[in-house]
């Protein structure tokens, strides 16, 4: 793997220390929306934060940058409930601080990516030292190019980018199309949604329409990072699928009518 370049280095050693690292927002009743907003858009997922009668559900963890669970901790109105936490898939900007919650639930296809026997090639914050194909694949997808340093803080004086590293995660239960995350007062059914990758999972609950999508579908670039006839019949159930407001795994929320368009657009791109 390539050193960090000069310039990146320079780069890495002038960044300022973040005021705060994660930033919260309640986008619904019960619903809290959190992000890393120092991270490069990219790689800057949407982990949600659902809190139930009984138990409280987080959706995906970020880039294990800076500790999440006291930040979780801090949200919720009843920390002493169980909290269950989901992987929408196995991805570094969805995954990379499960190691620090005690359950791990994961669609089946992706239960080894957490273990992390293969090193993932994106565990770094330097953009040099990503292989040229999946900065080409990213570019070629309608990101801009990626800056030097994929962040534009630090989560404290002396962090250490270049120290940036992956733990495993590993599951603790598995969740499969047609199962359910009870919450107490409201449960969501599990969607199989392969493409982006193998693995894949959405979250809907029917009762009143809010899908959360991982990255099967959110409202900006979608890779193709599985299979393309997976994704092809992924995004043939999405524009079917009854829902009130998604939470993609990336960007901002959006209604039924725009996952249709998504859906058509990508269809009309990847040949239907
Ligand atoms: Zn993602």
């Amino acid at each position: 793997m390539p050193a960090p370049t000069q310039d990146a280095a320079e780069i890495a050693a002038a960044l300022p220390v973040a005021d705060a690292w994660f930033r919260a927002r309640r986008v619904a009743p019960g619903v809290t929306l959190i992000d890393e907003p120092h991270v490069d858009l990219l790689l800057r997922a949407n982990l949600y934060l659902v809190e139930g009668a009984e138990r409280d559900m987080l959706i995906d963890s970020g880039m294990g940058i800076a500790p999440l669970a006291p930040f979780v901790a801090g949200l919720r109105a009843a920390p002493e409930k169980p909290l269950v936490h989901v992987l929408s898939h196995a991805h570094i900007d969805h995954m990379a601080g499960s190691w620090e919650f005690d359950t791990r639930l994961i669609h089946p296809r992706e239960e080894k990516d957490l273990l992390l026997e293969v090193p993932d090639p994106l565990a770094t914050l330097f953009r040099d030292e990503y292989p040229a194909e999946l900065l080409e694949k990213f570019r070629a997808s309608g990101y801009r190019p990626l800056p030097p340093v994929l962040v534009d803080a630090i989560p404290e004086a002396g962090f250490d980018l270049s120290a940036y590293a992956m733990k495993p995660a590993p599951a603790t239960m598995l969740l499969e199309e047609g199962d359910r995350v009870e919450l107490g007062d409201r449960a969501f059914l599990v969607l199989h949604l392969p493409g982006h990758s193998d693995g894949g999972i959405g979250l809907l609950d029917e009762v009143d329409g809010t899908f959360f999508s991982g990255d099967a579908i959110y409202d900006g670039p979608l890779i193709l990072a599985g299979d393309l006839d997976e994704y092809r019949a992924t995004l043939r159930r999405l524009r079917e699928l009854e829902v009130g407001v998604v939470h993609g795994g990336h960007n901002d929320a959006f209604d039924q009518a725009r996952m249709r368009e998504i859906c058509d657009d990508y269809l009309a791109r990847w040949g239907g």
